[in-house]
């Protein structure tokens, strides 16, 4: 455990580490590195940062500005499970050079601005997340399952799969598709292969509380961290991704983060479970009120509901995501919250009576988020939403498929697209702005990426499905 540089530095002789690894997260979510051996740096490179090349870095610098600093955080160090030379890790920020200022564009110095505004608000001093990234493995083959199974047509009629699989003598104990939640093995081919996952995340420091298959075909998965504070949590999350990813690898395997790979049939969600804490009071517990949850709590809910869309920009922001965000998947579409309804957007679990336990789960959010930018963004919809005592209205805990038309009218739900969920944040974001947690210009770059590189390289790019609709028409 390490807190200062000197620390490291010791560290790093002590334990005769041999490769450092500088790792820092590009805009959309992904993390990146580079290396140094240990005979390049010193107490002061670790202070001052260590330079690289920040040009080719999706959302980050121009080409005529492009000299970056990472300055690695010793708080985060760890050895790389999967480097056969003694590697330590360290999560890093991004400094600029010139200014010696901290880089705007730095999602990891964003969600920690969040969270010192959340001091500065004297509401209250720390913000728990918890989120349940779920997942899934194929087959490691060219051009992956996946996409093979998209371009099958399907026909979803009970009982008749109309697909590759079907031709197949049996299911060899695959799973159909949303059947797989949960038998045991060997309908459950993946035990091993998580338990594995578990037992590396537990030995780099993330406590796990539970790891099942999910809903979908043979592959999906969930692995739940026990909640922590948000910067941490985000940093975790991107260790959660990595092993995920490489022990799958490993395995033969390849693990996904897509939101929706496989047509017709369940998606990967990341609910994201949140509480607000003063020293050791849990803000969020109330005994007495609707589902235990205080006043506070329902405020921060009215927070996440006003800026539902605006968040989608940030917490569900592929054009993949949309694929997930529509009814019949357990995929929350209607921005209602419930103590029970897993169809709502906001849900207020009702596992244990512990005051500690009392959260928000805020189930709109999917693992292809930037996890720093997501999280920071609910805190500050959430925080709004207590600010200006933003009543959430009523819940509603009735099968929202069995609302009168009239009424299931009323009830609004997610974007339909990654376009609308990005027009919606470019509408609404001042609340993101408050402290400069957010800057415009992060928020500029985010829509013009998210835009350019996704929305239309998507729209307008002959899909193959039209060619099995159109091409004899
Ligand atoms: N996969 C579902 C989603 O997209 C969630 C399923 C579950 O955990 N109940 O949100
Ligand atoms: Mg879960
Ligand atoms: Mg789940
Ligand atoms: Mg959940």
């Amino acid at each position: 455990k390490c807190a200062t540089a000197e620390d490291l530095v010791k560290a790093i002789k002590d334990e005769n580490v041999q490769m450092i690894d500088l790792r820092f997260t590009d805009l959309p979510g992904v993390w990146q590195h580079f290396s140094v051996p240990p005979s390049a740096v010193n107490v002061d490179a670790f202070n001052e940062g260590i330079g690289f090349d920040g040009s080719s870095i999706r959302g980050f610098q121009e080409i005529q500005e492009s000299d970056m600093l990472v300055v690695a955080d010793p708080a985060t160090a760890f050895v790389d499970p999967y480097s056969p030379a003694k590697t330590l890790v360290l999560i890093c920020n991004i400094r600029d050079p010139v200014t010696g200022q901290s880089y705007s564009r730095d999602a990891r110095y964003i969600a920690q601005k969040a969270e010192t505004y959340l001091k500065g608000t004297g509401r209250a001093d720390t913000s728990y997340f918890g989120p349940e990234a779920e997942f899934f493995v194929f087959d490691d083959v060219r051009y992956g399952q996946g996409i093979n199974y998209a371009l099958h047509e399907i026909d979803s009629s009970e009982g008749s799969w109309n697909t590759a699989r079907d031709e197949e003598p049996n299911l060899a104990h695959k799973p159909r598709p949303k059947e797989g939640y949960f038998p045991v093995p060997p309908t459950d081919s993946m035990q091993a292969l998580r338990t594995e996952m578990v037992l590396t995340m537990e030995q780099l420091g993330i406590q796990i509380e539970a790891h099942h298959h999910e809903v979908a075909t043979g592959g999906q998965n969930e692995i739940d961290m026990r909640f922590t504070t948000l910067t941490r949590m985000a940093d975790n999350l991107m260790m959660y991704k990595y092993v995920v990813k490489n022990t799958a690898h490993q395995h033969g395997k390849t693990a996904t983060f897509m939101p929706k790979p496989l047509f017709e049939d369940n998606a990967s969600g990341m609910h994201v479970h949140q509480s607000l804490w003063k020293g050791e009071t849990n803000l969020f517990y109330d005994k007495g009120d609707y589902a235990e949850l205080s006043e506070l709590g329902r405020y921060y809910i009215g927070g996440l509901l006003t800026h539902a869309w605006a968040l989608c920009g940030l917490c569900a922001p592929t054009t993949n995501s949309y694929r997930r965000l529509v009814p019949g998947y357990e995929a929350p579409i209607n921005l209602v919250y419930s103590q029970r309804n897993r169809s709502a957007c906001c849900r207020i679990p009702m596992y244990s009576p512990n005051p500690r336990a009392k959260r928000v789960e805020f189930r709109s959010p999917d693992p292809s988020c930037n996890p720093y930018l997501a999280f920071a963004a609910m805190l500050m919809a959430g925080l709004d939403g207590i600010d200006r005592r933003i009543d959430p209205g009523s819940p509603i805990d009735k099968n929202l498929y069995d609302l009168p038309p009239a009424e299931a009218k009323e009830v609004k739900s997610t974007p339909g697209s990654l376009d609308q969920a990005l027009d919606a944040l470019e509408r609404d974001h001042a609340f993101l702005l408050r402290g400069d947690v957010f800057t415009a210009d992060v928020i500029e770059i985010w829509l013009d990426y998210k835009r350019k590189k996704e929305v239309d390289a998507i729209r307008l790019r002959p899909h193959p499905y039209e060619f099995h609709l159109y091409y004899d028409i």
